[in-house]
């Protein structure tokens, strides 16, 4: 991992107090005038990014293991995406795509329909969030099967508008007192291997889920299936092998949309362009957002021609979707996930992240805190338990994750938690990091980890 150029050194240095006055000046600002409904997880403002670091106005430099959630795969300012914005933002910033169209929002939809899964015949829209694509993938899903059931999983997580709330699992943050939520969705039991009561195996687990659809709604009455391949804000929960292909198969048998969320899977995150690609399924609507446009707002659907092309001229849309900006970062982001072979990158993270947490757990023994590694590719998590309870009763260990990730901020690591439970530290690093700047964030990891046990 050393063909990187980068603009910024790639190294870690925290001078003097933190948050440092600058920070503590434009914190103070904020409050007075930003909704406190808006909450930052980290209290330094930026100055500069790229690479594996973030700079802050004081002077500080942080390991960046977290892309601002899943979004900067190829770095905050890889070269290519900066010249292509730069370029475009020259000549148009916007026309909308709905009044008089451009060339970059097609090209955008020929490389998601070459890079989802499946060969078939594709369409593809674009939009600005994640939540604006799950919401359109069940738009286009509805009309196309003229039904109305959505099916979500426990510990889902699909975005904060009406829609996308009931789709999501968790009150609180996400939900509580934001009701009435939108009808005609069911929740059914994902499949957790670390959590579950037996060893249950993926095909039993899709079949546990698919008895709950088929007595509680009736297979006939369900428009979609909406899942993360791999589920995010839930807990980085990598369902056992064989649920995924079940539900898919099931699915296709009873003329049920899959619609894959890969809004933070997709994009080499997991060492394959989607995470849907590990097992072999071919979602009939792919969801994308995030590490789709280098940092700039885009999302997309890409799914079967004949489900996407059911809908009316003008039912699908919005006055920004497709912004040719976006679209030329967009561009120049999957060129570089090309160029750097990003999905190569991600694997290699994958080995780095897992031999580290490994040999600590090891090292940890049976009295240790962590319950379990799990991911793929530079989606990695770890999952914290009581002490010597992880084969056991599992313990939630909320106080211990908000105290790694505290402890890793203030040796200079941005890392980000999750999970249903709020019990879980999950690594999404940008791709581009390099190995040696990876390394010296697990170091530091994997020292607040021994301190909170
Ligand atoms: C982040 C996320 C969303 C919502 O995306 P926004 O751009 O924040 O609206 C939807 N689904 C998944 C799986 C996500 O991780």
């Amino acid at each position: 991992m050393t063909d990187i150029q980068y603009r910024l050194a790639q190294k870690r240095q925290i001078l003097g107090t933190f948050p440092g006055p600058k920070s503590v000046e434009l914190d103070a600002r904020r409050k007075a005038v930003v909704a406190g409904g808006v909450a930052s997880s980290v209290p330094v403002y930026v100055a500069d990014a790229d690479g594996g670091i973030i700079t802050d106005v004081d002077g500080n430099s942080f390991i960046d293991l977290g892309s601002g959630i899943a979004v900067t795969s190829v770095g905050a300012s890889d070269s290519n995406v900066v010249e292509a914005v730069r370029e475009q933002v020259g000549h148009f910033t916007h026309t909308c795509f709905m009044v008089t169209p451009y060339e970059s929002y097609v090209a955008v939809a020929e490389e998601l329909n070459a890079l989802t899964p499946g060969t078939h015949q594709k369409r593809t829209v674009l939009f600005n969030s994640g939540a604006e694509a799950v919401e359109n993938a069940v738009k286009v899903a509805r009309l196309a099967t003229g039904r109305d059931a959505i099916v979500a999983f426990d510990h889902a997580y699909h975005g904060r508008t009406n829609l996308t709330m009931a789709l999501t699992a968790k009150a609180m943050p996400y939900k509580r007192n934001f009701g009435p939520f939108a009808p005609e969705i069911y929740r059914v039991p994902m499949s957790y291997p670390y959590r579950e009561e037996s060893e249950l195996k993926g095909q039993d687990a899709a079949r546990r889920a698919i008895s709950m659809i088929e007595k509680q709604i009736g297979a006939d009455a369900v428009a979609g299936i909406l899942i993360e391949p791999i589920q995010g804000e839930g807990g980085f929960i990598v369902p056992a092998d064989g649920f995924l292909p079940t539900l898919a198969a099931w699915a296709k048998e009873n003329g049920v949309v899959f619609i894959a969320d890969e809004v933070q899977s997709g994009f080499c995150r997991t060492g394959e362009w989607f995470a849907s690609e590990h097992e072999g399924v071919v979602p009939d609507i792919v969801t994308m957002a995030k590490g789709i446009g280098g940092g700039l707002p885009l999302s997309a659907i890409t799914g079967r021609a004949d489900l996407m092309d059911a809908v009316h001229p003008g039912g699908l849309g919005g006055t920004y979707g497709g912004n040719p900006i976006a679209c030329a970062a967009s561009l120049a982001a999957i060129k570089t996930m090309k160029e750097h072979d990003l999905n190569g990158r991600a694997r290699n993270i994958e080995r780095i992240v897992t031999a580290r947490l490994t040999a600590l757990a090891e090292e940890m023994g049976d009295a240790g805190i962590i319950g379990d590694i799990r991911g793929r590719g530079a989606m990695m998590a770890v999952e914290l338990v009581k002490p010597g309870t992880a084969n056991t009763t599992k313990e939630i260990n909320a106080e211990a994750t908000k105290a790694i990730a505290a402890a890793c901020l203030q040796a200079g690591v941005v890392i980000l938690t999750c999970g249903t439970y709020g019990n879980v530290i999950r690594l999404l690093p940008p791709l581009v990091i390099s190995e040696e700047l990876l390394t010296d964030g697990l170091d530091v990891l994997c020292e607040a980890i021994r301190k909170a046990a």
